[in-house]
């Protein structure tokens, strides 16, 4: 179903100019994207100040308490400097959790439009909708079309919701059931946008597929017989190879550990991006369980050795909750030995927020918020000496990255607007893949130069670093 708009162009005195603020997550960020292509393609334009704009539109973030308060803080602030007769609409994860608490609270709003709700310009009072209780979305964004690439890398989403049922997470509660998108779709799209590098995210990305029947990893993999149906590839290792065909680089974020299979960390090295964002949350296997998730630190240490021993190169990230109810100190010293065996090259770590509406939430020993911020101040100095310590040692060595913008690089070791990036000379024209040496470590960034003169593009994108000077075939 395609969100009602009216055509901009056609109505004497419709709005033409939109402003779009965007929280949260770069699924997020994608949802955002195919909202400016249906604007753009409804005939409006982007507006340069939100002052001038006709339509403010914030697509919020509704993860933890600390992303609500932000939404909300940006929805005022638009509030307060839209100008007269311009409409402001709400929506996004937000929206389709709150929708009733919002329209309520919010008088400044003129339409919150939860997922399955269009986005329109009528006047208030529009949101019958979001006054209903949260529902699942009746039509996705996925495969709406997006202006082209701003810059040499772009997120493409390739599926929407989720199955698992994680104990802090409410996530499946308002994105619904995972909905995967046929890999012609992915393609058409990562072909549309034009990007050097693509960034592949869901909400599981490992389970891409098994909601049409494809097992990941499996069907539809070289090999297997090929796909089930025209155009379709099952399994995420085959999307990447596939993927790879259209594009020079293809990175993936939010992997779900057990669905690393050899056949997927193959699949990711070989495609020329050996970076693995293992989605872990804990080790401490007690703790999982109660998560409702998989592992524990001997199983994921060995998936850490598993790849760096076929992959040496390989850039490990990862993320952690902490204070998940029925933490205690053992489980914390737990996650502090792994996170030193390790030796991951970044890592996150996230307070516990209980969800309203998750298992987590309702669980006693819940852990006192002091508690929490000291055990994360560990664990963000731990990780913060060991990344410092993995990006020094990378002075001397030499790596291939994309130049994302005057003066910065991203090698197969940093995912944009997540990791450090690399410093290289301003005069390297954007978009170039470009061999550098590094010289120099500089908190989480690197400073190189370049070894010759940028191509743009090159056709291979990323050689592994090599200590000796030279760049591995
Ligand atoms: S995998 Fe778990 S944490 Fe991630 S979206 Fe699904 S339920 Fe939430």
């Amino acid at each position: 179903m395609k969100p009602a708009l009216a055509p901009a162009a056609t109505l004497v005195g419709m709005p033409n100019r939109y402003w779009l603020e965007t929280l949260g997550c770069p699924k997020n960020q994608v949802d955002s994207e195919k909202l400016a292509g249906l604007l753009e393609a409804d005939g409006y334009q982007p507006s340069r100040h939100p002052g001038q704009a006709d339509l403010l539109v914030v697509n919020t973030c509704a993860f933890i308490e600390a992303a609500r308060e932000e939404s909300v803080e940006a929805v005022l602030q638009l509030g307060a400097s839209k100008k007269p007769g311009a409409r402001l609409v709400v929506t996004g994860c937000m929206a389709q959790r709150y929708g009733e608490e919002l329209a309520l609270a919010l008088p400044e709003v003129d339409q919150v439009a939860g997922f399955g709700v269009p986005v329109q310009l009528a006047r208030k009072p529009v949101p019958a909708a979001a006054r209903a209780p949260a529902r699942l979305p009746s039509f996705d964004l996925l495969n709406l079309p997006r202006p082209a690439a701003q810059a040499p890398w772009a997120y493409v989403k390739v599926a929407e919701g989720c199955d698992r049922h994680c104990g802090f997470c409410a996530i499946p509660q308002f994105r619904g059931p995972q909905r995967s998108r046929s890999l012609e779709a992915v393609v058409a799209e990562v072909d549309a946008l034009g990007a050097q590098e693509v960034v592949l995210v869901a909400q599981d990305p490992v389970s891409w597929g098994r909601d049409r029947r494809f097992n990941p990893g499996e069907i539809g993999a070289p090999g297997s017989g090929g796909p089930r149906a025209p155009g379709e590839g099952g399994g995420l290792a085959h999307l990447v190879k596939v993927v790879r065909q259209h594009t020079q680089r293809v990175r993936l974020l939010y992997l779900y550990p057990s669905g690393l299979s050899d056949r997927l960390i193959d699949a990711m090295a070989e495609s020329g991006c050996s970076y693995f964002d293992m989605s872990l949350q804990h080790v401490s296997g007690r703790l999982l369980r109660s998560m409702r998730r998989f592992g524990d630190a001997e199983r994921f240490a060995q998936l850490v050795a598993k790849i760096r021993q076929r992959y040496p190169e390989a850039a490990l990230r990862s993320s952690f909750v902490v204070g998940y109810p029925g933490e205690t100190e053992e489980d914390h010293d737990q996650l502090l030995a792994f996170l030193s065996e390790a030796q991951l090259d970044w890592a996150g770590f996230f307070g516990f927020s209980p969800e309203e509406g998750t298992y987590a939430a309702q669980l006693a020993d819940q852990v006192p918020a002091a508690l929490v911020s000291e055990w994360i101040s560990e664990c963000s100095e731990l990780q913060g000496s060991i990344t410092a310590e993995r990006r020094g040692a990378l002075v001397g060595t030499v790596c291939r990255a994309l130049v994302d913008r005057p003066g910065q690089a991203r090698s197969h070791r940093e995912a944009p607007e997540i990791d450090g990036l690399i410093k290289v000379p301003r005069h390297i024209p954007v978009g170039t893949w470009v061999d550098l040496k590094i010289t120099k470590a500089d908190g989480l960034d690197l400073v190189a130069r370049e070894l010759q003169p940028a191509v743009a593009p090159t056709p291979t994108p990323q050689a592994p670093c090599a200590p000796d000077g030279t760049v591995a075939a």
